[in-house]
């Protein structure tokens, strides 16, 4: 049998407070297997349109996961559905060890939904997610002793075991060394090659490093979609950026 990549598709979503338009007609495309930056300025719409995809922001559109219809779900049936998000301050169980982080990340997800998620995708194990996400020597640390960038990972090991499939994050590598920079940009490319990846970024030297495709809001709207270097090139996001 043929399987069909699931991907994420928005269609002129449109998010609103108090008749601002924060997010004012956005449609992306975002294929598996694609590490896609959002970026634009400040109150661009850039979290507010993740928050729209993750449930928090009540959103009007259409926003599709493979044959799932995501729109209107409460943020945990979106969860369960393989949406998995970070936030610039992870949130990981801080007197846990890593171990303990990620089995209850994992025992969280298990339920009926589990068997129904197994016919298209596998969730990582406690094992493989330590693995991946470059922790197994740290397995018996208390998550709060970790440090900043070890802690994202954490949560991105969390996500892993919780089989999310589209994987938002906020600014993941804002805090990091140079190193923990370069660990993250691998680390997304590694788990982003057969999941769905979104990452809110301000950082640009991270994106040019390691962005497959950009999305550049601006005023909730897309200003600009494609390829790093096309983006980059492109006189409306110049002047967006600097004002030129
Ligand atoms: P970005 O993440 O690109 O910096 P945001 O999505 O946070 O932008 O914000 C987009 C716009 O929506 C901003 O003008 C912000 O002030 C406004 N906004 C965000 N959240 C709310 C809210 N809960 N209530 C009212 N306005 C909001």
């Amino acid at each position: 049998m043929s399987m069909t990549a699931d991907y994420l598709e928005l269609s002129d979503v449109r998010v609103e407070f108090d008749g601002f338009r924060a997010v004012d007609g956005v449609s992306m495309t975002v294929l598996q297997g694609d590490l896609r930056f959002l970026i634009g300025p400040n109150g661009a719409g850039k979290t507010t349109l993740v928050d729209a995809i993750t449930g928090l922001a009540k959103a009007t559109g259409s926003i599709r996961f493979g044959r799932s219809d995501l729109l209107g779900r409460p943020v945990h049936r979106i969860a369960r559905l393989g949406i998995g998000r970070t936030f610039q301050t992870a949130s990981v169980f801080e007197e846990l060890s890593v171990l303990q982080n990620l089995d209850i990340a994992a025992g969280a997800h298990r339920g009926p939904l589990t068997l129904l998620r197994a016919r298209t995708a596998v969730p990582a194990t406690v094992e493989e997610a330590l693995e991946t996400v470059g922790l197994a020597a740290h397995r018996e640390r208390k998550a709060g002793e970790l440090s900043h960038g070890q802690k994202q990972w954490l949560e991105i090991g969390m996500l892993l075991v919780q089989n999310a499939r589209v994987l938002a994050l906020d600014e993941p590598v804002a805090g990091m060394s140079a190193d923990e920079r370069q660990a993250t940009g691998e680390l997304l490319h590694a788990v982003g090659a057969d999941r769905t990846v979104i990452v809110v970024e301000h950082d640009m030297d991270f994106m040019r490093a390691f962005a497959d495709s950009v999305t550049v809001l601006h005023a909730g709207r897309v200003l600009a979609e494609g390829g790093v270097t096309d983006v980059q090139a492109d006189p409306r996001v110049q002047e967006v950026y600097l004002g030129t």
